[in-house]
Formats: structure tokens, sequence, C-alpha cells
């Protein structure tokens, strides 16, 4: 029989020393401290109980026009477009950037599965590039290597000569927030004249030089799940400067309805996505406090890579260069002599109660995807090896 209390688990001094680091910061605290919680405050309650007292709590109303003008306004795009979730956003951005079944989209391994999700709704097939360990994301060099081994331009496209298929877009993503070399693959890009679709679903607050993340590509996407760094509870965004595509995104979003007042015609098979008011009520409070999240986000980011910085063996993953990140989640990067401990330490961190977590596994590593076309992925194995999510809420700084 074993004893009630259960065994005390041999622990390294190095994953001892990594958990007083991240406790240092954390502070002492009741319970466990979650990966990430949202910060509710300000004006939610006040406009969330607007939507109750007045009935418009559904998909129209002004919270809906509201959020979407001032997110607009502070990314600095001209168009965006509330929908239910960051994975719809990313679904319906595909569909308008020409994405069609049988296309093949390129995008990293190293992602969350929404990503490649959404390129599957679209009836068209993710194709796996790797990734640099300077930014976590697409590697320009590497897709610039992956185009050259295997696409042809014929019949006013980009195919891919394995397969037959055509390459429709490319999809960047700014993993935990930090942006992706925006200026190496918009040259990579513009020479095969491919479309880009940005993943910006966790990089609201995040800019590339001098721009917001999200504006870059034709179109792009942010996500308000409940763990991203502002949350609609749940809830997306479209992102584009283009016109057209902004109508149609509209359109595609709303079941693809004319506009009539009382005939119900609609003239292509569309979504019901569009974000309800109560959702956008919450986001227009969320947003009117992002100033002070960005900036308690990048406090404890600071603070954590000060204490990493006494421990050898581990680091934090930094902000690429020229880049402002709004380091929503925080990462330890162990050297590699130390990759071994990685899963002592997620046991150690989750046991003291630090809700702690790997890197997502990579697509190409799941059943689902495992059959893709895919570059050679060394960095991202290595990566997805060697990186642990620490507990990131803006509260904890
Ligand atoms: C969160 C996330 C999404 C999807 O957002 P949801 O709002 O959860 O649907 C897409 N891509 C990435 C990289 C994400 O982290």
């Amino acid at each position: 029989m074993s004893n009630a209390s259960s065994p005390a688990i041999q622990i390294s001094p190095f994953v001892q020393q990594v958990v007083d680091a991240v406790a240092g910061v954390v502070g002492r605290r009741d319970g466990v401290v979650p990966l990430h919680a949202p910060t509710i405050e300000g004006h939610a309650w006040d406009y969330v109980k607007q939507c109750l007292d007045t009935g418009w709590v559904s998909s129209a109303g002004e919270f809906v026009s509201r959020f979407e003008t001032e997110l607009a306004e502070y990314i600095g795009v001209k168009h965006a477009v509330a929908v239910v979730n960051g994975t719809a956003a990313l679904h319906v951005a595909l569909r308008l950037a020409g994405v069609e079944p049988g296309d093949e989209v390129l995008m990293p391994s190293l992602t969350f599965v929404a990503t490649a999700n959404a390129v599957s709704y679209c009836g068209a097939t993710p194709h796996f590039v790797d990734v640099s360990e300077a930014t976590l994301g697409l590697d320009p060099a590497a897709l610039d290597a992956r185009l050259n081994d295997i696409a042809e331009r014929r019949d006013g496209g980009v195919f891919n000569r394995k397969t037959g298929a055509r390459l429709a877009a490319i999809v960047p993503m700014h993993t935990f927030g930090h942006p992706v070399d925006l200026d190496g693959l918009l040259n990579v890009c513009d020479n095969w004249g491919l479309t880009i679709v940005e993943d910006a679903a966790e990089s609201l607050g995040s800019f590339y030089h001098d721009r917001h993340t999200g504006t870059f590509g034709r179109l792009g996407i942010i996500s308000f799940n409940g763990n991203k760094i502002i949350s609609t509870g749940g809830g997306g965004m479209i992102l584009t400067d283009d016109e057209t595509l902004a109508q149609r995104a509209r359109h595609l979003t709303t079941t693809a309805k004319r506009p009539h007042t009382w005939e119900y015609i609609h003239d292509e098979v569309g979504y019901n996505y569009r974000m309800p008011n109560l959702n956008a009520a919450l986001g227009c409070a969320q947003l009117e406090r992002i100033d002070d999240l960005l900036a308690s986000k990048r406090r404890l980011a600071r603070r954590y890579a000060e204490a990493m910085d006494q421990v050898p063996g581990v680091r934090m993953v930094a902000e690429p260069q020229g880049c402002r990140s709004n380091a929503w989640l925080n990462a330890l990067l162990l050297d590699e002599d130390h990759a071994e401990q990685r899963d002592p330490l997620l046991a150690a961190l989750n046991d003291a109660g630090l809700q702690s977590r790997p890197v997502w596994r990579p697509m190409h590593e799941l059943d689902i995807y495992a059959a893709c076309p895919r570059a050679d992925l060394p960095i991202t194995r290595d990566l997805a090896a060697r990186i642990i999510n620490i507990p990131s809420s803006a509260g904890l700084a």
C-alpha cells in the first residue's frame, strides 16, 4: 500500500532554481497561479449592463460598431470586422484571400491548432515551413529555400511541383506576441507574388518597427479569447485596409444576407460569425485599459528576464530586434544541454501551483496534420522540446 501523501519527488538543483525564480517574481498567491487569466476592470460591468438593460445582447447593437471603430483606430488599419472568435476570423480571411479547396497554404508548424484548422475549413491543406529561433515565427530564409525547392510559377499562380496544388497564401503567426520578421517575409512573398494573411491572434499591442502587427498582410486577424491580452469572452477581428474585402467580410459573416427590410435573400453560402453586442461591450471596456495591460505585461516579462539571468541553463525568449512585443505569454527557453529537464521542470512548476505548459505540439506531429506537405523542420523540433510557458497574467505584475 502506498502512503497517503505522495513520495517526495527528486528535484534537481536546476529545476529548484527555476521554480524559485518564477515563484520569486509571482510572489505569494493563494491557490494555483493560472497560466493566463483575464483582467476585467474599468467600464466592463457598466457596458455589459447597458446591453442587458436595453435588450441589445445579440449580433446587432452599438457596441459592435464602436468596438470595430476603436480597435481599427488603435491598430492603425482602415477596416476591422468583429466576429465570434479568432478561428472564424482566420477562416473568412483565408476565403477572402482566395484560398480554395485543393490549395496549399504555407504556415509554421509551431502554432496553435486554429491556424491549421482554418486552412482545413477552406478545404485547403497546410504546408509547413520552419521557424527562426530569434522570432519563434516563420523564417523568411526557410520559406524562400522551400519555395525554390518545390514551387513553380504557371497559369498566373504559384504551384507546388510535387503535389500539383496551388500555393494560395502564407500565414505567418506572431508567437506569444513576438513579431515575426515581416520585412523578410514580405520580400519573399513579393518575389513570388504570394498573398500574406497574418495570424496576429496573440499579438494585439505588438509593433513591428512602428506599425501594428496584423496590418502587413492583405488581411490580418486578432483573437479575443479568454486567454488573450484582452478578452471579449470569445471573439475575433478581421483587419484589412481594403474596403472591398471589408465589405465582403461583413457580408460573408452575416449569412451573406442582402440588405432588405423584410426579405431573406442570401446570395452565397455565408456564415453566422458576427460578434454579439454583449461580447463587443466587454471588448470596448477592455480596449480602454490596453495601455495599462501592456505596461503590466512588459513589466512582468522584464522581471522574469532579470530573474532568469541569474539561472544558468535557461533564458527568457526576448522580443525580436526592432520590435515591441505585447509580452502576451512568457516563455522560458532551456539551453540545449538542459532540454531533458523540460518535463521534470513542468511537473515541479505545476506542483508548486505555478501553472506552466510546454509549447503546442507542432502541427506536423499531430495525427490530423502528419500527412501534410512540409519542409525540414529542425528548429521547430528543437524549440518544441525546450520551450515552457509560465504564468503571464497582467495581474501578476
Ligand atoms: C488563439 C489563437 C487563434 C484562435 O483564436 P480563437 O479566438 O481562440 O478562435 C488562432 N491562432 C493563434 C496562433 C492563436 O493563439
